[in-house]
C-alpha cells in the first residue's frame, strides 16, 4: 500500500458539487481518503468566477503512478463530461500528484514530487494542514519549513472547517 498526496484545483462551474463528487471517485477509484484538508481559495482578484479552490488529500492505494495518473486524468475527464450550466465547457478540477510515497520520478508524463510544491502557497498551505511534518524527498525541508520560507506573496483563505 502506497501513500499519495493530492491536490484538487477548480475555479469553473459548481465548485463545492464538483470537489464531493471528485473525492467519492477518487475513494471508489483508487482507494480510501485518509485525510482530507479545508478547502482554501486564492486571494480574492479579478472576477468572482475566477476564484481557484484547491484542496489536498491523503490516499492509500495500491496503485502504481503510472496507473495512478491515469485512473485521475479520467476521474477529470468524468468530471468534465458533466454540463453544469448550458455554457459550461472548460475542465473542471484539475488532480495532481504531489508526493507518491518518497519517490522521486521525472519522466515525460510524471514528475513527482510535484514541481510547484515550494513555489506556491496555494500548494503548501492546504497541504500543511493534513502532513505539516513531511519531509520533502528532494529538499529534505518538512512541508512547515517549505511553507515558511515561500518566496509566493499571493495570500490563500480558508473557506470552511
Ligand atoms: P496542469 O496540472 O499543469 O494544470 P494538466 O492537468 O493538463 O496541467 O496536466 C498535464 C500533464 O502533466 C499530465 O497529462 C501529466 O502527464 C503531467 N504531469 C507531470 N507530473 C504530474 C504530476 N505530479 N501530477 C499530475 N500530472 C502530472
Ligand atoms: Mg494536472
Amino acid at each position: 500500500m502506497s501513500e499519495v498526496l493530492l491536490l484538487l484545483g477548480g475555479n469553473v462551474g459548481n465548485k463545492h458539487k464538483i470537489f464531493s463528487e471528485s473525492l467519492e471517485l477518487i475513494r471508489k477509484q483508487v482507494g480510501p481518503i485518509v485525510s482530507v484538508s479545508s478547502i482554501y481559495e486564492t486571494e480574492p482578484w479579478g472576477f468572482v468566477s475566477d476564484l481557484f479552490w484547491n484542496q489536498a488529500i491523503q490516499v492509500e492505494t495500491q496503485m502504481k503512478p503510472e496507473p495512478l495518473l491515469n485512473a485521475l486524468l479520467q476521474i477529470e475527464n468524468a468530471m468534465g463530461r458533466k454540463r453544469i450550466s448550458e455554457e459550461y465547457e472548460a475542465r473542471p478540477i484539475d488532480i495532481d500528484i504531489m508526493f507518491y510515497d518518497d519517490l522521486i520520478i521525472n519522466t515525460d508524463r510524471l514528475t513527482i514530487p510535484h514541481p510547484l510544491i515550494g513555489l506556491r502557497q496555494f500548494v503548501l498551505t492546504p497541504l500543511n494542514e493534513i502532513i505539516p511534518e513531511k519531509i520533502h524527498p528532494v529538499t529534505g525541508l518538512k512541508i512547515s519549513e517549505m511553507l515558511r520560507t515561500c518566496p509566493d506573496t499571493l495570500k490563500v483563505l480558508r473557506i470552511n472547517g
